[in-house]
């Protein structure tokens, strides 16, 4: 055990936390690393060491590909064995895939990432970005006989610690933007810090530390709607390459049994297309054949996704698409829980 501070790496790519008004045209963009760090003396004071990082040209979350993911990754990668933990600062609109891609890419992970960003700019008077980051930080560094506490990818925001693939951005408003709907919350924040300890991933490390960065992007994901069209989905059918789709359902994974919707989904399964049955619900779980019109899916072989968040299956397909298994074998894994995005 080493009385040495923690060290963390805090990693900046862009999001509302470090964005300015443009003067001319009232719209937020996002603004350079340095003038974001002089807003928050308070960071000197915290009992860790902590360095900084930055995209070269920090983005709006809404444009991040999963190249970017993989631009995160690379960064953790690089500084792995140098530090103990790593915040990623990140708008909040699409943290949640970038959280569920992480997950998935990095393996044997023994060290927190914790992503944070916040509804208002860090310049703001009312600001929700200050506690996000101060806490993120506190919980990277937190250390028990110089063991990192939390060993896996998390979301921090507005006082509550969430594994980072089971969450999903439900308000658009007010600070508390996340929920884990399926699963409890890891840590809360308020006079104390209170870990939910049980709840934390206990990772089944099988060797060294290793980032996937092949992710396969020809994926699609449907929600289902009363109304939608034949011509829609046979539309999907054409579209070149395609390998896996996501079907939003509604309820516990229930959907049309129209003859030529259950015919094109045959079509794909017998095309060797993965269909995942993930509910539209923001809770609950897809229990394929509860209904008669969920047992058609199995029947013609959709996949259930149980109860993992659509951000976190297109990760995981993403995932697994790019480690080219068979196509069973590819079933058989997206079936198994692999970083507690499911159960
Ligand atoms: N549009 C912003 C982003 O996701 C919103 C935010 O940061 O909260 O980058």
């Amino acid at each position: 055990m080493s009385n040495l501070k923690p060290n963390i790496l805090l990693i900046y790519t862009g999001g509302t936390i470090g964005m300015i008004k443009d003067a001319k045209t009232n719209s937020l963009h996002p603004f350079n690393f340095e003038n974001l760090l002089e807003q928050l003396p308070e960071l000197d004071l915290l009992d860790c060491r902590i360095e900084t990082i930055s995209f070269p040209i920090p983005i709006d979350s809404s444009a991040m590909t999963p190249k970017d993911w993989i631009a995160i990754a690379e960064i953790i990668e690089t500084h792995y064995i140098h530090y103990d933990g790593f915040v990623v600062l990140h708008g909040s609109d699409t943290m949640s895939y970038t959280a569920s891609g992480l997950s998935f890419m990095l393996e044997n992970l023994e060290k927190p990432v914790i992503l944070t960003g916040s509804q208002l700019p860090i310049g703001d008077l009312r600001t929700d970005a200050k506690e996000n980051l101060i806490t993120s930080i506190q919980i990277a560094a937190l250390q028990k006989e110089g063991v990192a506490v939390v060993q896996e990818v998390c979301l921090y925001f507005e006082y509550k610690l969430y594994r980072g693939n089971r969450t999903t951005k439900v308000n658009a408003e007010h600070f508390k933007a996340f929920n884990t709907p399926n699963y409890p919350c890891l840590a809360e924040s308020g006079v104390h810090l209170k870990l939910n300890s049980s709840f934390l991933l206990k990772p089944e490390v099988s060797g060294p530390f290793r980032v996937h960065k092949i992710l396969d992007e020809n994926i699609v994901l449907i929600k289902l709607y009363p109304g939608i069209t034949e011509t829609y989905m046979h539309a999907i059918l054409e579209i070149p390459n395609l390998k896996a789709v996501v079907l939003e359902t509604f309820g516990s994974g229930n959907c049309s049994t129209a003859d030529w919707f259950l015919s094109l989904l045959k079509t794909l399964v017998a095309r060797q297309i993965h269909v995942i049955n993930v509910t539209q619900c923001i809770a609950g779980r897809v229990e394929m054949g509860q209904y008669e019109t969920s047992m058609a899916l199995e029947k013609v072989g959709v996949l259930s996704g149980k109860n993992i968040t659509t951000e976190a299956a297109l990760a995981k397909l993403m995932y697994l698409l790019g480690k080219s298994f068979s196509y069973k074998a590819l079933k058989m894994n997206f079936e198994i829980p692999i970083r507690g995005e499911m159960n």
